[in-house]
């Protein structure tokens, strides 16, 4: 990887990059190899050791190998999949800025990410060298923070935040706690899953900072979480950074009852609170990963009367266009005239809780 950006010579293994390099690592075959060239022309490809060493298998059953490893299926455009499925450019005062809510901004601090995620709803931007933010265009966004007493929340992202060497993120962070209204940053990374040895004493002492900072780290499935991620989470959460998670719902990765019970309580368990499950969004071509609404609240509804609460993220979808993230449901209570609230209880049987007209007349 790139000397200016990644900890890659931390790694002795290495990344893949190129269709070659899977190819000479068994991981497609030689039948594929123009119509895969043609896919990663359009998305980026990269893949991390740790995530090669997490696929059990060469093939897309496996769920790290069909997250990260490049299909033919991608080649296929849906006629609702967008460039731009979540309407970041529409919200967009400055580069680098992305300004929806009053209260909160996004700030990506580099287009580059250690593994490129085949379902990325930003995968038409992320590992492109021409959308790197320049020195001038971060201060620009800095600037915007600073003048805008609104924002009480910064979220810094990408691309992977994390994959900024202490030395450009240490700057940044201390530009973001000497501003007296930015009371909370907010991190997304994938670095503790797929570059974990990353997760180094010098970065935690930059995150150790006088303002709260979460980390919410991108997990998708309970083969991603290896050793060397417990023991960077353990580290992350001893300096009082606090851990939450999002999850990406993804067709035969993780959309069983069972993958996402397993998934939030190995999360639960190192001290990682599950936050959101992501309803797929319509990036293009990704149509072989996205689930329906109803399988997906058909999902949360089965685990949310086994698991712990503590284990139950809010499934959620970023409503196409920029409309901003919506609790998808399932929904317990029903209004209804003649009954006033009913609730149904996790096994699906209906109650009544008030006295009817008491809030419909
Ligand atoms: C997802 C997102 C956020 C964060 O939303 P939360 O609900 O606070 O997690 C903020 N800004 C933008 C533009 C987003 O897409
Ligand atoms: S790590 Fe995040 S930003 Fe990077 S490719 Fe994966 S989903 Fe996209």
């Amino acid at each position: 990887m790139e000397s200016e950006e990644g900890h890659a010579s931390d790694t002795t293994s290495r990344y893949l990059r190129t269709i070659s390099d899977l190819a000479a690592s068994g991981l497609v075959s030689n039948i594929e190899l123009a119509a895969l060239g043609e896919v990663i022309d359009k998305f980026s490809l990269s893949v991390s050791p740790a995530m090669r060493a997490a696929m059990l298998e060469a093939s897309s059953a496996d769920p790290i190998y069909r997250q990260f490893i490049p299909s033919i299926e991608e080649n296929k455009i849906a006629e609702e999949e967008l460039v731009d499925p979540i309407g970041d450019e529409t919200h967009s005062p400055t580069p680098g800025i992305v300004h929806r809510y009053p209260d909160r901004v996004l700030l990506k601090v580099t287009n580059s990410c250690p593994v490129y995620c085949r379902f990325c709803f930003r995968r038409e931007r992320v590992g492109r060298h021409d959308e790197t933010i320049s020195k001038q265009e971060l201060h620009t966004a800095l600037n915007y923070i600073a003048n805008n007493e609104d924002v009480w929340e910064v979220i810094l992202t990408g691309g992977d935040p994390l994959l900024l060497s202490p030395r450009r993120l240490g700057p940044i962070i201390e530009h973001l706690t000497a501003i007296p209204h930015v009371k909370v940053i907010r991190l997304h990374s994938r670095v503790p899953i797929v570059t974990p040895q990353s997760i180094s004493d010098e970065l935690v002492s930059i995150l150790d900072c006088n303002k709260a900072v979460y980390l919410v780290l991108h997990c998708n499935h309970y083969q991603e979480i290896s050793e060397d991620t417990r023991e960077a989470c353990r580290r992350l959460s001893r300096s009082g950074i606090v851990m939450l998670s999002q999850t990406v719902l993804l067709r035969d990765v993780n959309d069983t009852a069972a993958d996402l019970t397993r998934l939030f309580r190995e999360l639960v368990a190192i001290r990682v609170k599950p936050y959101y499950l992501h309803h797929g969004d319509l990036a293009r071509g990704t149509s072989h990963f996205r689930t329906t609404l109803e399988a997906g609240r058909q999902l949360m509804r089965e685990i949310r009367g086994t698991i712990s609460g503590l284990c139950q993220p809010t499934y959620v979808l970023d409503i196409p266009g920029g409309y901003g993230k919506v609790p998808v449901g399932p929904d317990y209570l029903v209004l209804d005239a003649q009954h006033g609230w009913r609730v149904e209880d996790p096994w699906g049987e209906v109650h009544e809780y008030d006295v009817p007209g008491a809030e419909t007349g």
